[in-house]
């Protein structure tokens, strides 16, 4: 076994220390604030080629894989440069092209996704199906030669600034198939039709993405559009989404030693008591060494779950585990932090605080810890299922 990063992936892990430099947290949190893209930021990313990170070089991008995704994100967050864009875009989307396109789909799509110059987002909860995907409504039913998709989707992350959507549909309703998963198709959408309709759901945390109520009425779709096999999107429906949950994990583990490192260097100059810095009394270093090797152990399971992945292995139990635990340690981590700043942890000055609320949408989204935790129970340790 060997943990060594190759030079490739050190490089790419290191790139958010080196961006940085001019696009710092206070940069993001700029953008952040206003709910709009950084784009001077997006721009440089893409110049730099790591947009098309799991993109063949045949279509514009480097040929790497889950596991270099999973290091730029949490190298970028290690600096407390979280971007949610590269999430639904180049992994999900892009990534699962890459994976299960037709070779019209990965050249109409693929390189204008790496420049930067096609943006997209990924849609699968429903407002009445929430966490049961299996109860998705949004049809593709057939008209002529191609389709016509109807329905309804909430808290699509970006949707208002995509130019695709890769959207969850069904084609055969779940009442009328023998087995749940099946029915399934993944269509390409594009969010400029006008039987594309979105609303904006305000939320109460700051992000430069934006999350989206879309509604699809009588949008029309070709053949061409559909990413996979008609009816068979489920079988390929998880090199989406535990892609989406392993660099997740890894923005979380950056995020918490974002957190960590910032209160280490808080508490080693701060003194109140005895010319002693707090950082020496353990009741605030013992929380945040225990944070630290959590997120260490969450990073860990983070990259086996993204090597498993990109081996073609099942990926499915380690990409839970990973997400499970980054969340949790990730919300330990900003708290400890948290608590080391004192009353400066809640300030703006500081942004301490404002770390927060990402780590703890991730116990809660894309999959929130409890499902999370059935499918341990259920699919890892074979205990029965109560839903
Ligand atoms: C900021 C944000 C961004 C998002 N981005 C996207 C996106 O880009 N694309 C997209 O498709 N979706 C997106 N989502 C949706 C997200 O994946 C869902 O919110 C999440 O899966 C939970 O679904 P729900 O909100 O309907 O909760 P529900 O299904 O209503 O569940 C509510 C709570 O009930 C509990 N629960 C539910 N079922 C069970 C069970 N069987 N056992 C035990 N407990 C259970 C859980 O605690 C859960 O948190 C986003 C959500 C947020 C908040």
């Amino acid at each position: 076994m060997d943990f060594t990063l190759t030079q490739e992936q050190r490089m790419i892990y290191e790139y958010g220390d080196r961006v940085s430099r001019t696009f710092d947290r206070r940069y993001w949190m700029q953008y952040a604030d206003r709910h709009e893209p950084p784009k001077e930021l997006y721009a440089q990313i893409a110049s730099d080629g790591f947009l098309g990170l799991m993109v063949p070089e045949e279509y514009g991008g480097a040929g790497q894989g889950m596991t270099e995704m999973t290091l730029f994100m949490e190298g970028l967050a290690n600096n407390g440069i979280p971007l949610l864009n590269l999430v639904v875009g180049p992994t999900m989307t892009m990534g699962l092209i890459a994976k299960h396109g037709s070779e019209a789909l990965k050249r109409r799509f693929l390189p204008d996704g790496c420049s930067g110059k096609l943006k997209f987002c990924f849609a699968i909860t429903e407002p009445n199906a929430g966490s049961n995907t299996m109860m998705i409504t949004t049809i593709a039913r057939p008209d002529g030669n191609g389709y016509r998709l109807n329905g309804q989707k909430v808290f699509i992350t970006d949707a208002g600034d995509a130019d695709y959507a890769l959207v969850v549909s069904r084609t055969t309703p779940a009442q009328e198939v023998s087995r749940k998963s099946e029915g399934f198709t993944l269509f390409m959408v594009d969010m400029k039709h006008k039987g594309v309709q979105k609303t904006l759901i305000p939320v109460s945390f700051s992000v430069p993405e934006t999350q989206w109520q879309l509604f699809f009425d009588d949008v029309p779709l070709s053949a061409d559009d559909v990413v996979g096999q008609v009816g068979s999107g489920f079988e390929i429906l998880f090199d989406t989404l535990n892609p989406e949950r392993i660099i997740l994990a890894g923005l979380c583990t950056g995020l918490g030693r974002y957190a960590l490192n910032r209160a280490v260097e808080y508490a080693s100059e701060r003194k109140v008591f005895n010319n002693t810095p707090i950082g020496a009394y353990q009741g605030v270093s013992h929380p945040l060494a225990v944070a630290k090797t959590e997120i260490e152990l969450a990073s860990l399971m983070t990259l086996k779950a993204a090597w498993a992945f990109d081996k073609g292995l099942p990926a499915g139990e380690y990409a839970n585990m990973a997400k499970y635990f980054a969340a949790e340690a990730g919300i330990r981590a900003v708290d400890s932090a948290i608590q080391a700043f004192g009353g400066n942890g809640f300030t703006k000055e500081y942004g301490i605080f404002d770390l927060y609320p990402l780590v703890r949408l991730l116990r809660t989204a894309p999959l929130n810890r409890e499902m999370v935790l059935n499918y341990i129970a259920e699919k890892v340790m074979g205990l029965p299922r109560s839903y």
